[in-house]
């Protein structure tokens, strides 16, 4: 794990997950940890890779340039520039497979810059993105096979009904008819969305239009989801049933990266998470690693370096009239 408390951090590279060992540099510290923890997460899945698991030796030192192995996502120096502002600033990141892993930070910290890089909808400037091993930049209509995406921005097409969207989405992901309404009855009744089905999406809540779209990105049975605040504008009720949905389907094998703002859920759900800041991984580990004594919320606060500073709107309490 690593953690950079308050101040920014420019290597890319360091501590990641936990001490080194005698003679061992941080960063082959931090690639054997990864590469222990997804040995340990591989396997058993029906979603796992097809070729066997590799069993990776307790003092495997993996060099920096190589995949480790039955990762799901490897991100390797990840950078993209606005401006000639940096919104992600160089990332590194390892998903193992199946695990249900959280980015969290501030707004502006380049959360959806970063997921919008793993799903292909933005080319990185610089960096590598592999997603089960298939190089997500080079070789992105392979890797966009392997993965169901929900946006930040829910641009749909919402003048089809609930049920043809689906279709439409299954029939574009490759699906026959028969398998395309099979699956699209099956992801209605999850998530509750059966009464809506014959309805157009554009009349759909925020949170039910949430619910659908998560729904499209799960119907060709991706290997990896890959989710833009999936909770946001979801109530509670309908956040305890996603959870559920998604929950089954890491049960199942499948691997998960979302954003969130919500500490509560995010520590509920995820087994581990990177807190980014400014485009920069701060802190990464399981849950208990990151939050360490702390609660979660307020290690994300120290991180973010974000103090409640009063004073600055002292004219809001002088009334004009
Ligand atoms: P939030 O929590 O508010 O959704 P975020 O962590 O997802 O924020 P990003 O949307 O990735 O943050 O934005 C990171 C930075 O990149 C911000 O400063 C943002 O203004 C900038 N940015 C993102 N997309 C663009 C763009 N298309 N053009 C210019 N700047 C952009």
């Amino acid at each position: 794990m690593v953690i950079t408390s308050g101040k920014k951090r420019n290597d890319a590279s360091g501590d990641r997950t936990g001490p080194p060992r005698p003679g061992e540099s941080a960063r082959d510290a931090a690639r054997r940890l990864a590469a222990e923890d997804a040995a340990r997460t591989a396997g058993a899945a029906p979603h796992a890779p097809d070729r066997e698991s590799e069993v990776v030796p307790d003092d495997a030192v993996v060099s920096p340039d190589t995949p480790v192995p039955d990762a799901a996502l490897q991100l390797r120096g990840l950078v993209k520039t606005y401006g000639g502002e940096p919104a992600v600033a160089g990332i590194d990141l390892t998903v193992p497979t199946g695990s249900f892993y959280g980015l969290v930070g501030p707004n502006g910290a380049g959360k959806t810059t970063t997921l919008s890089m793993i799903s292909g909808l933005i080319r990185p400037d610089k960096g590598e993105v592999s997603v089960f091993g298939v190089d997500a930049v080079g070789r992105s209509r392979e890797a966009k096979r392997l993965m169901g995406v929900l946006p930040d921005r829910m641009r749909t097409f919402d003048r089809l009904t609930g049920r043809q969207l689906l279709h439409y989405t299954g029939a574009l992901r490759g699906l026959d008819a028969a398998t395309a309404r099979a699956r699209a009855d099956d992801l209605a009744a999850s998530f509750d969305l059966g009464p809506a089905m014959g309805r157009a999406v554009s009349d759909y809540s925020t949170g039910m239009t949430k619910k659908i779209l998560l729904a499209c990105a799960m119907i060709h049975a991706p290997r990896l989801l890959v989710l833009d605040e999936p909770f946001e504008s979801v109530d509670p009720v309908s956040a305890a049933r996603l959870m559920g949905v998604l929950r089954g389907y890491v049960d199942g094998g499948g691997t998960v990266i979302l954003s969130g703002h919500s500490m509560s859920l995010i520590e509920t759900v995820c087994s581990r998470i990177a807190v980014l800041v400014t485009g920069q991984v701060l802190a990464e580990g399981t849950v208990d690693e990151v939050r360490g004594e702390m609660t979660l919320e307020q290690r994300f606060v120290d991180l973010s370096g974000a103090g409640a500073e009063g004073g600055a709107l002292e004219w809001l309490h002088t009334s004009s009239s």
